[in-house]
């Protein structure tokens, strides 16, 4: 798995010439054979990294991220390819996540390289003037601000208004009669950051604001009708038993926060002037639920783009399936995302398991959604389907550095500081 080919170095072949091509290689004539010699290489390939159990440990670094990161910095501290960070964490603001990771990993990391739970809903522009109920750890109303969210109210401000509602604890209760502080606006959507400290008042108020679609003055809405919008970030747990329909689902694994990560990375390519576009993607994690899943499942949705592009491997899939309906080639689906986004330039997504983390080589994996929740921690969502050929990793290596090299030693990248 080690070991770089230098193979760009000296004097131009024919064949060596074909590998600069691939990897990126520009710059001036070689005065040989007339062909670009050694100049920096440009990446056609973007990184997303999963923090916990690759980079850190609770707050202690693990010693192969450094060591990883002076191979993707160079002198000056620019990233000589396209890196994301994608966390499932929510409930701190993007800043304050690359800063801690800049003092870790010692490289300047901006908050356009990180990825938190909820980032993906600064996409979702036609919510962001509507009155926007957030709930969650954590600074959450600077957090939705900071997403785009101009009209934002949390649980306090709920319970401050209405106290009556948040009955559980009884020392909560108000001893005299109270007034309304404030006259809130009706809520018109309701964001799930993540798990609250006090679940019982958050619960009770969630469930007061969807019975009551939005107003918790009014009376509860006895007749059937849709609910109002909600946004969760995956890994929650359910919070009624009515039948909830979510308009967005965060967080790894689902295919959405890929999407905002390859689009991520994209614009670092731009913003560097590299020429190439971003066609491969690899993910870094630990977890086979969540990082290796998503990273295979948003490859999944690659691979049917490019398949969708292609007449004859359309007419392939026809005929390895038997099937007369083969997907339409020029069908482009309607996601919330792809219309903010444009369309990803990225064709894979290959997915690299560390052994740094949770993860346990001598554990099986399971292969239905019910076992993989008794047994083991799915993160997928009650809405997610699991599908056990997902939980496969591309590669398994020891750590994050070695996985840094089989990236750098399956696209021929080598770096030039
Ligand atoms: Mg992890």
């Amino acid at each position: 798995m080690r070991g770089l080919l230098p193979f760009y170095r000296g004097l131009c072949t024919l064949s060596n010439r074909q590998a600069r091509r691939k990897a990126g290689i520009v710059g001036s004539r070689c005065g040989f054979c007339g062909t670009q010699s050694n100049s920096k290489a440009q990446p056609s390939f973007g990184l997303l990294f999963d923090i916990d159990g690759v980079l850190v440990r609770g707050k202690m670094p693990i010693p192969a991220a450094k060591k990883a990161f002076e191979k993707l910095v160079d002198s000056q501290g620019q990233f000589v390819v396209p890196v994301v960070f994608v966390t499932n964490a929510g409930n701190c603001l993007r800043q304050t996540k690359a800063d801690q990771l800049s003092h870790i990993l010692g490289v300047p990391i901006t908050q356009e390289q990180v990825i938190m739970s909820h980032s993906p809903l600064r996409m979702l522009k036609k919510y962001h003037d509507k009155c926007v109920l957030v709930s969650g750890q954590g600074p959450v109303l600077e957090i939705a601000k900071n997403l785009g969210f101009q009209n934002v109210v949390s649980i306090d401000m709920l319970r401050e208004s209405f106290p009556l509602l948040d009955m559980v604890d009884h020392n909560r209760r108000p001893k005299l009669p109270s007034n309304l502080v404030r006259n809130l606006p009706k809520v018109e959507v309701v964001i799930l950051f993540g798990e609250p400290i006090r679940w019982e008042t958050n619960l009770q108020l969630i469930i007061d604001i969807l019975l009551t679609n939005g107003n918790l003055s009014s009376a509860h809405q006895t007749q059937k009708m849709p609910h109002l919008p909600l946004a969760e970030r995956l890994n929650t747990d359910k919070i009624t038993g009515e039948d909830l329909k979510y308009e967005a689902l965060m967080g790894k694994p689902s295919e959405l926060t890929y999407h905002f990560a390859e689009y991520l990375i994209r614009c670092q390519a731009v913003q560097k002037q590299w020429k190439l576009p971003v066609t491969s993607l690899y993910a870094i994690g630990d977890n086979l639920m969540t990082d290796i899943y998503g990273a295979n499942l948003y490859n999944r949705y690659l691979e049917e783009r490019v398949a969708r592009k292609n007449p004859k491997a359309v007419a392939k899939m026809a005929a390895a399936t038997g099937s007369t309906t083969a997907v339409p080639q020029d069908e482009e689906t309607d996601n919330l995302w792809e219309s903010e986004l444009a369309l990803p330039s990225a064709t894979s997504c290959k997915s690299i398991l560390v052994c740094t983390g949770v993860y346990n080589p001598n554990a099986e994996v399971p292969t239905d959604a019910n076992h993989c929740i008794k047994e083991t921690v799915f993160h997928g969502h009650r809405d997610f389907r699991f599908d056990p050929a997902l939980v496969e990793p591309g590669h398994i290596v020891k750590d994050v550095a070695e996985a840094v090299d089989v990236i750098f030693e399956q696209e021929k990248f080598v770096p030039q500081f």
